[in-house]
């Protein structure tokens, strides 16, 4: 068996080294970007939300009209012998469904295309860093692009549309910051390359529910606070509210709850993590270990 702990791929039924993993240059996938995923973390050996995460990759499957000749239990089944094999004890674990090649000469037709499933897992990632991360992280409002309309590309189903965060990140790293997050074309908060966005006002903490991937961490952040008896508003966080937070904090699947310090040539909290940010990431990286939510990873037959 060769070496998969730099991560491994399951493609067509094959677990192959993740260094070997590679799509023809003609499924649409690459073409168009025509891809729906999701990534679900595994933790200390065991998947995190793993229902939560297939829910959502499910329905962002069916909102593409793909048809991947696989049901659930077989892209369960998959996952885990996947992460499995690989021995990883801590993994970004992704599934993809890729719209793929077109067997008809001419043809543009996505009806006509072969969908299929793969899968790939590496090392956990951490979006942010953990040492920039508890120290408190620099988000840049981009400036030269909105976020992609709500009503051009879906972003509750998670694509591979990241022309506008690409964008974003130019900005935020010429300009010395670590990440960027988008407007929306009415001037609120969305998201930001693989997070969303929280602030906190008093004992009331704000994400936006519109144009934004309603993320697992965000739902998880929600419940951690309500668990603490902050109150939690989802709706439109225009960005001159979002200036007068008290603190603010990113979520994402890699890394948990994020607090941010400066936001442009603002700063949040004097500079250092927020109280309740880092309350909320303490309790995620505790929920990640609450045995309600976790599926240990099948060790490999
Ligand atoms: N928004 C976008 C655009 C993302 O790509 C991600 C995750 O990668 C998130 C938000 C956070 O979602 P989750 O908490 O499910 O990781």
């Amino acid at each position: 068996m060769s070496d998969l702990s730099n991560g491994a791929a399951w493609m067509g039924g094959r677990i192959i080294p993740i260094s070997e993993a590679s799509l023809p240059v003609t499924d649409w996938g690459l073409t168009h970007s025509d891809i729906g995923y999701d990534v679900v973390p595994v933790w200390n050996g065991a998947f995190f939300r793993l229902d939560d995460y297939l829910d959502r990759f499910m329905a962002s499957v069916a909102a593409l009209r793909m048809q991947v000749g696989m049901d659930r239990q077989d892209i369960v089944n998959a996952l885990h012998a996947m992460v499995g094999a690989s021995g990883l004890q801590a993994a970004y674990v992704a599934m993809v469904a890729a719209r793929g090649r077109n067997p008809i000469p001419g043809s543009r037709d996505p009806r006509d295309c072969d969908n299929h499933f793969y899968a790939w897992c590496v090392p956990y990632v951490h979006i942010v860093k953990p040492e920039i991360a508890n120290r408190g992280t620099s988000v840049w409002v981009a400036k030269s692009v909105r976020r992609i309309p709500k009503d051009s590309v879906n972003p509750r189903v998670k694509n591979y549309h990241w022309g506008d965060f690409t964008s974003g990140l130019f900005e935020a790293k010429d300009n010395g910051f670590e990440t960027t997050l988008l407007l929306d074309h009415d001037g609120n908060v969305t998201e930001g390359p693989g997070f969303n966005v929280f602030a906190l006002f008093g004992d009331r903490i704000m994400t936006a529910d519109q144009g934004v991937l309603h993320g697992i961490t965000r739902q998880t952040v929600i419940e951690m606070a309500q668990e603490r008896g902050l109150r939690v508003d989802v709706g439109p966080l225009p960005v001159s509210a979002f200036w007068q937070a008290d603190e603010v904090f990113l979520s994402s699947s890699g890394g948990g709850v994020i607090p941010v310090t400066r936001v442009d040539d603002r700063h949040f909290s004097n500079g250092a993590p927020g109280p309740v940010a880092q309350v909320l990431r303490r309790d995620y990286f505790d929920w990640l270990e609450r045995p309600e939510y976790r599926t240990p990873v099948r060790s490999p037959r």
